[in-house]
Order: C-alpha cells, then structure tokens, then sequence
C-alpha cells in the first residue's frame, strides 16, 4: 500500500469521554482458580482498546486510530497505533506512533504495549456509536460489529485474496490434474462401502432370550443362537463378518475406516487412487440403524502405469485441506496441507479397494492379466492399495503364483505392501520354480499345502540342502519351530530323526516355554561343539541324552580352552615386555636413600599393580609393547614390595618426559616422589646420551676399519 501523503494528517486525539471512560475503568480484583496451583490474583478492567475513526483525506481510505486504556489512563492522548484501511483497492498498513515505524500485521497481531496477559478484559472495546458505524460501513462488515473485530474481518479478507494470487500458479496447475479425475463415483459405491469398506465394523444387536437380533450390515431382524456372548464375532445370514452386541452393553457403535477406488482420468492414460474417509455410527437412541457420519476425499494419486518393468510413476498425491495459509479449502500437492500442527504430514493410508471395475480399468496395461481384483478380495485387511499395484508391475509373479495355487503365499505379499517376506525370490530366474529355488515337485507341494511365506521359505531352505520335506514335517516345524538352523543339519542327520528328537528329548509342542528353553540349549550346544571342532555327523555328539547336561560341559570345555589360548598369547607377549624391562631398567637405575625405581617385566606386574592402587595401569600393558610409553613404579625401599606410586614416561625422541606420576586412587604423587622421579628422569637421560655417543663411537670407529 502507498505510504505517501498517508501521515500528512494529524493523527486523531482521546476525545474528553475517552479519557474519562479509562479512568473510571480502575478494575476489579479476581482470581484465577487451578486445579493442581494456587488460585493467582488478576485485574478484570471493562475495555482494552479505545477507537477513533475518520475517512483520510486521501481518495477510498479510513483511518482508525487505536488508543490503548492503560494510555488513556495515565493521560496520554495519542493513539499507539494508526491503521490506513483502503477499503478500495482492499488494502491496509498501520502506522505504530510510539516506535515511529510501518507494520503491516493485521490488527489481532500489532504490539500494543499493555502486556496481553496480565490483565483480563470483558471483551468489549470502546468506541463512540458513530466510529462504530463508520467503519462497519465503509468496510462493508455490516454494521454491528465491534471495531476490532470489523478491521481483522476486513484484513483477513484482503489477505485471503493476496495469498491466492501469489498461489496462483501452484493452484491452477493441481486444478487442472484434478479436472481429469471423474465426478462419479460406481453406482454400487454405497453398497460396496457397507458390504467390504466397513465390514469390521458391523454388528448383530441382541436382546438375551429373544433368540433375535438386528444386523447393521443387511438391516434385518436375524435369528441369534442362545449361546452368543457380548463381543463374540461370528456371520450373519447376509454374509458378513459381524460382532454380537448386547443390547444392554452397547449404547453407541461406531466404526472408522478408509476406502478407495481407482478410476481412470479423462485424459485416457493417468489412473487417479482416491481415498476416502469413512465413518458409521449406530445409536440405541436410533434404534441402532446405521448412519455414515463422516464420508470424504481426502487423498488422491495421479499415476501412469507404463508399458515396462518398474514402480507406479505420475504426478504424485495430493491431499484436501487448508491451502498454507490462505484459510481455503481445496486440493494441495501432498504434504503442503496446513493442519494448524505443521506441514509434512500425509493422510494416505491403507485402505480397501473397490475391486469392481479394475478388469475394465486395467485392460490394455501390463497388469491386465494380474488378477488384481481376486488377489485384493481374497484379503480382509487393508491394503497399501498404491505398494501393491506398484509391486505387481516389478517382476514378481502374481498372475503365475495366484493360478498355480500360491494364494495364501501371494496374498500374504500384498498384504505386506509388496514386500518380500521370509522367502528369498530370485526375479532374474525363468521359471515360477526356479525363482524360488526349488522344485517343481516343491512348488506343487506347497500349492497343495497352501502355503503361508514361513512356510514356503522352510521347503525352500530344504530344497537348498537337498532334502525332501513331507507336508506333515513342513507343518510341524512351521507351527512349532519356523525357520530353524537347526535345519542345517537336516543333510547329515535326517528331518525326521531331528524332529523326532525335538519332540521327544526337548519336549516340543508339549512342553510349552520349557519345550523352547531346552531348544534353545540344544542349538546353543550344537554351535559351541562345533566350534570346538567334535564331530558333528556323531549321533552321540549331536543327540546328547541330556540336553542341558550336555551343554552345560560343552560351555566348560570351551572356557578352558580359550583361557589356555589366552594364557598362550600372554605368554608370547610377556617375552617381548621383558625384553623391553631390561632396556628400560639400564637407564632408570637411579635410587636415593628413601625411594627406588621397579621396572615391570611381565602383565600380571601391570596387573597386581592396578588393582592394589586402584587405577588403570593394566590397560597400559599394550601401550608399552607397541613403545607408545614407559610405566615405571615407585617403591619404598624400607618396603620394596608393596605399590607407592605408578609413572608414565614417553620418550620423544630420545628426550624422556614424566606424563603422569600418581599415587593410589589415581592421586598426585607425593612432593618427595615427585622430586625422585625428576632426578630419575634427569639420570636416565645422562646414561641414554651416553649409550647414544658410544654407539656412534663404535660406528665411527667400525665404519675407520
Ligand atoms: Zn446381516
């Protein structure tokens, strides 16, 4: 808005009455009562702001001045702020007359100065009869709203079509996708939302002792056995799933859920997902007759389905709500809905699918022979709808699987967003077989057995070490077992003598959490005996007679000999530490008449040490043999053998220097073990240097002969 010429008028003063008004407003005590806090004293005063208002000099523009009471109070006459509203071109811009800058925040966000939340107010601001009038009229906010509420209306309004014109192109363009989507939805779409989209949510209604009941799925008085209980779940005569509901325990039902249905656009290529949020409800009240409380759009994906291998590609979702921060309600790319919470958030869910028309729809596509729609029905779950249909057009064989008898195994994908589960697919394979990596004879058996993904994953396993599972086997160690490693011997010792012990010696089914402990036990023994390298294909070895005992001695066994094999690379270790010990001991010789110096030759000096001094020098064993430091210890002399104080020395570069010198508990070292350390340090240098010339000497004279 122009600023120009806009504060060329003085900005309008308290009027007499004003001034009084604020005066006499001195009010009243209250308080604030809380729950869990003291109650806190408060003052209520009748009116927070004064208004004046006056057409401006300037073409098509009011100005309204904003007076605050406390101002008024303390006998200010000028107003805080002053608002320039062209009710012409819809635009506003207030003036703030203390701090002597533009703003251009709406009225409900201008920094009045009178600290919001200290005082309370009855609501009412004040303002003489005629301002009232005069800005409810040139606003064109009817006449009988207050001024400040007439202003906000006034310059939300201005603000909605600002931020529509700058959103002009986002909208146009999501516009013209949505165009493509058709307006109708099936004919059958009612019926198929009662019958499949809210099936878990029906209910029989019974009186006790009627012997009937009302079904809020075909809304029909139905015959109830006398043994249902309230929450039973069970069928009604119509076909559906239902719930048994007591009368006397149920006042209200009432089910949420998700559908969708996919249509084709009107551009004849892109598909449109819609989903739809869903609602029933059914009162004692009503009688119990169903009511849909909540049915809408909410979300939507514009896909392609192309000709070759690969997921759904388009133009993306888009989700329904409040656009930004415009306040219009309308279709936005997904993730951009305002929610009053924050952005990013996405309401796609998975839903159930309307499976009526996705022949027709699908025909022409590469999914056209995917019996999509039987695949979809064969489930009572919802569906990641948009995963699926996606993973259908990937390379896994849906149409192959589902008409060799694969059903529970396909439909188990689907119902896992498209995902593989537990048994590996080799996509790259040719045959549907052959992608599982077994059989032919495999892949028949598991269509007869109609297998689950556990399963087929345990035939797969079985086929993979060349054995043959019988359908009793693969059931029992499904239910029982799943994907074992104990499997893995399967080769050597055969399924059934596995089984067998299993059932007997561990106990399984039978035994329940004990049954699993003791299974638990056998593969831990079997996996430490073979690491001590026992004979595996040994029946005695492999079937112990007592699992736990058994265990318990292979456990012992195994300890003994990583201590031996521990002790053993110790060993080598302390042969290098003493070497190094009698270098370190030529140069720190040194000794005085209280103190002197013990070199530690081997890990349990570093050990014994630590542990009387309570520090952490043992973790310096290492370090010395990788030469990173010296650790020298300090003894007594009246007692040579009980820990004083332990060093650190690093030698940079032939220049020996103290890092540490401590005491037990990590606690600086005495003044007097200090000194000695120094003049330890200070000899050990001299002897090295010395060994250092005659080295060079013996060189130079090596190097004369
Ligand atoms: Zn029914």
């Amino acid at each position: 808005m122009r600023k120009a010429g806009l504060l060329d008028q003085k900005p309008m003063t308290a009027t007499r009455r004003m001034l009084e008004t604020a005066k006499n407003d001195t009010g009243t005590v209250k308080y604030a009562q809380f729950t869990y806090s003291p109650s806190r004293k408060y003052t209520e005063y009748e009116s927070r702001y004064y208004f004046r208002a006056a057409p401006s000099a300037l073409q098509g523009i009011l100005e309204v001045d904003l007076f605050t009471r406390k101002d008024l109070a303390e006998g200010r006459k000028e107003p805080r702020f002053r608002i320039f509203l062209d009710y012409e071109n819809k635009d506003f811009i207030s003036w703030n007359a203390v701090e002597e800058k533009w703003s251009s925040a709406k009225i409900d966000m201008l920094d009045t100065g009178d600290g919001r939340y200290a005082y309370s107010y009855r609501g009412r601001n004040y303002a003489a009869e005629t301002a009232r009038k005069l800005v409810n009229r040139h606003l064109g906010t009817g006449n009988a709203q207050d001024v400040e509420t007439a202003v906000l209306a006034f310059q939300l309004k201005v603000r909605k079509k600002e931020l529509k014109g700058r959103h002009r192109l986002v909208t146009d363009m999501i516009d013209a996708y949505m165009d493509t989507v058709p307006d109708r939805l099936p004919a059958d779409w009612m019926r198929f939302l009662n019958r499949r989209a809210l099936e878990d949510g029906h209910c029989i209604l019974y009186k006790k002792g009627t012997g009937t009941g009302w079904c809020t799925c075909c809304r029909l008085h139905v015959r109830v056995p006398d043994t249902v209980r309230h929450n039973m779940t069970g069928k009604c005569t119509c076909g559906s799933r239902i719930t048994y509901k007591s009368w006397k325990k149920q006042k209200c039902i009432a089910y949420d859920t998700r559908a969708s249905v996919i249509q084709k656009c009107t551009d004849g290529q892109t598909f449109a997902y819609r989903q739809f949020h869903v609602r029933m409800k059914a009162e004692r009240e009503k009688e119990y007759v169903p009511e849909i409380t909540v049915f809408h759009e909410e979300y939507r994906l514009l896909f392609e389905i192309s000709d070759t291998k690969g997921p759904l590609t388009g133009r993306g979702g888009y989700e329904w709500g409040y656009f930004r921060n415009t306040g219009v309600e309308r279709w936005c790319k997904e993730g951009t809905v305002n929610r009053g919470y924050g952005y990013g958030y996405s309401v796609y869910a998975k839903t159930t699918l309307y499976t009526s028309n996705l022949k027709k729809i699908l025909k022409g596509t590469k999914l056209q022979y995917v019996p999509v729609s039987d695949i979809i029905k064969s489930t009572d779950k919802r569906l990641n709808v948009t995963a699926v249909l996606g993973d259908m057009g990937t390379g896994f064989p849906y149409e192959a699987y589902w008409k060799m008898g694969l059903k529970r195994f396909v439909r188990e994908r689907a119902e896992r967003d498209g995902t593989t589960g537990l048994t590996h697919i080799n996509v790259n394979a040719r045959k549907p077989w052959q992608r599982l990596g077994v059989t032919k004879e495999d892949m028949m058996q598991a269509a007869r057995l109609d297998a689950t993904d556990q399963q087929m994953r345990i035939i797969q396993r079985a086929a993979g070490l060349g054995v043959k599972l019988d359908d009793e086997q693969i059931l029992w160690l499904d239910r029982n077992v799943g994907v074992n490693v104990l499997m893995n011997y399967f080769p050597t010792h055969t399924p059934h003598r596995i089984i067998r012990y299993m059932k007997e010696k561990a106990g399984i089914p039978d035994a329940g959490q004990a049954g699993k402990e003791a299974l638990h036990l056998w593969t831990d023994y079997l996996d430490t005996a073979q690491q001590l390298g026992w004979d595996m294909g040994d029946r005695s070895v492999f079937f112990p007679q007592d699992i736990k005992r058994a265990h318990d001695e292979a456990v012992n066994v195994f300890t003994l000999q990583k201590d031996k094999e521990d002790a053993l690379k110790m060993k080598n270790k302390d042969l290098i530490m003493h070497g190094y010990a009698r270098e370190i001991k030529k140069a720190f010789r040194y000794r005085n008449s209280r103190f002197m110096i013990k070199v530690p030759g081997c890990y349990m000096d570093f050990k014994r040490e630590g542990h009387k001094q309570h520090n952490c020098v043992a973790t310096y064993y290492e370090k010395v043999l990788d030469c990173r430091c010296i650790i020298l210890f300090i003894r007594r002399r009246e007692a040579p053998k009980k820990p004083f104080c332990t060093v650190e020395i690093r030698n940079d570069g032939g220049n020996f220097r103290i890092i540490q010198n401590r005491t037990e508990y990590n606690r600086d070292a005495p003044r007097e073990a200090q000194e000695f350390m120094q003049a330890a340090v200070m000899a050990a240098q001299r002897i090295t240097d010395g060994i250092l010339k005659e080295e060079k000497t013996q060189v130079r004279i090596k190097t004369a002969v």
